[in-house]
C-alpha cells in the first residue's frame, strides 16, 4: 500500500520519520480518525468536510501552521483511499513537527503530514457490537482545564486515555469511561458517551469531551426518529442507573455498553434506541439514508 506523506504517495514501509522527530519527543501534533464505507455509487468517506475542518481546529488551537489548504487535504485523504484499492476503511490524518530541531523553543520546525488508510473492522468487536460492552471507570481523568484543550484531537491528549484503556483492559473491562477533573462523566478513552433513560437520549456536555462527529450524527438521527435530546452533566450513577448506554465515535460507531463498574445497565443487552439508532447510522454511513 501507499501512504500520503507532504504531498507524495510513498510505499508504506518508506513512510518513516527521523528518531529526533520532534513530535515523538514532545507530543505536540494533531490527528483525525476517519472512516470510508462501501456505498452504492462507490467508497464515500464519511463526513470527510467535517473531520478535516476539525483537524484544522485542532490545528489551530495548538497554534501548529497546517502547511496544505483544506481541499488539498480533502483529495489527498480521498486518494489515500482510493490509491489502496480499499473499499471500505479507517483513515489516519496527523499533522506532526518535523526533526529540524530539539527542544520546547525550537522555532525552525516543519510541519508534515501524513494521510494512511488501511482496513479495519469494529473497534470494540463485532461481538461487542451486538451484546454490548463491559466498561470500567477510571482513575485517570479527562483534563479540560490544565493539560489538554479537549475540543484538540492532539497526540498529547491521549496519555491520559491510553492510561485509562490499560487500565480497564487489566482489571478485565473491555474500554474505559473518563471523569473530568470534578468526578462528572466525560467520553470514553476514545468514545462520546450516551445514555437512554424513560426514553429520553441524555450525552454529557462538552466541557471534557472531544466534540465528537458521530455524537453529533447520533444527536440529529435522535431528533430524526423522535426521540428527545439533552446534554447534561452527568454523574457515574446517572449511568448505574439508565436503560441503555452506548459509546460513539469514529472507531467504535456505536456500540451499546451493558455494564459498568460490575453494574449491569437495564437489562445487560443492547437496548430497543441503541439498536434502532445503531442501525440508522450504519444505514447513513452506507448511503443508505438522506443526511
Ligand atoms: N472522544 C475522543 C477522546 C476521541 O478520540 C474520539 C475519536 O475520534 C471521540 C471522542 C469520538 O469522536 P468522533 O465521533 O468524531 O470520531
Amino acid at each position: 500500500g501507499v501512504i500520503w506523506y507532504d504531498g507524495e504517495l510513498v510505499p508504506w514501509r518508506d513512510a518513516t520519520t527521523h528518531v529526533l522527530t520532534h513530535t515523538l519527543h514532545y507530543g505536540m501534533g494533531v490527528f483525525e480518525g476517519e472512516r470510508a464505507y462501501a456505498a452504492d455509487g462507490g467508497t464515500a468517506i464519511f463526513r470527510l468536510a467535517d473531520h478535516t475542518d476539525r483537524l484544522f481546529r485542532s490545528a489551530h488551537i495548538m497554534g501548529m501552521p497546517m502547511p496544505y489548504d483544506r481541499e488539498t487535504i480533502n483529495e489527498a485523504t480521498r486518494q489515500a483511499v482510493r490509491e489502496n484499492g480499499l473499499e471500505s476503511a479507517y483513515i489516519r490524518p496527523m499533522a506532526f513537527y518535523g526533526s529540524e530541531g530539539m527542544g520546547l523553543r525550537a522555532t525552525n520546525l516543519q510541519v508534515h503530514v501524513i494521510i494512511a488508510a488501511w482496513g479495519w473492522g469494529a473497534y470494540l468487536g463485532e461481538e461487542g457490537m451486538e451484546r454490548g460492552i463491559r466498561v470500567r471507570t477510571s482513575s485517570h481523568s479527562r483534563h479540560h482545564v490544565n493539560s489538554s484543550m479537549c475540543k484538540a484531537k492532539a497526540n498529547g491528549n491521549y496519555i491520559n486515555s491510553m492510561l485509562a484503556l490499560q487500565e480497564a483492559v487489566s482489571c478485565g473491562y473491555d474500554e474505559a469511561l473518563l471523569l473530568d477533573t470534578e468526578g462528572f462523566v466525560a467520553e470514553g478513552s476514545g468514545e462520546n458517551l450516551f445514555v437512554v433513560r424513560n426514553g429520553v437520549l441524555y450525552t454529557p456536555e462538552l466541557t471534557a469531551a472531544l466534540e465528537g462527529i458521530t455524537r453529533e450524527t447520533i444527536v440529529h438521527l435522535a431528533e430524526e426518529a423522535g426521540i428527545p435530546v439533552r446534554e447534561k452533566r452527568m454523574t457515574r450513577d446517572e449511568v448505574y442507573v439508565a436503560d441503555e448506554a452506548f459509546f460513539t465515535g469514529t472507531a467504535a460507531e456505536v456500540t451499546p455498553v451493558r455494564e459498568l463498574d460490575g453494574r449491569t445497565i437495564g437489562a445487560g443487552r443492547r437496548g430497543p434506541i441503541t439498536e434502532q439508532l445503531q442501525t440508522m447510522y450504519f444505514e447513513l454511513v452506507h448511503g443508505r439514508r438522506e443526511p
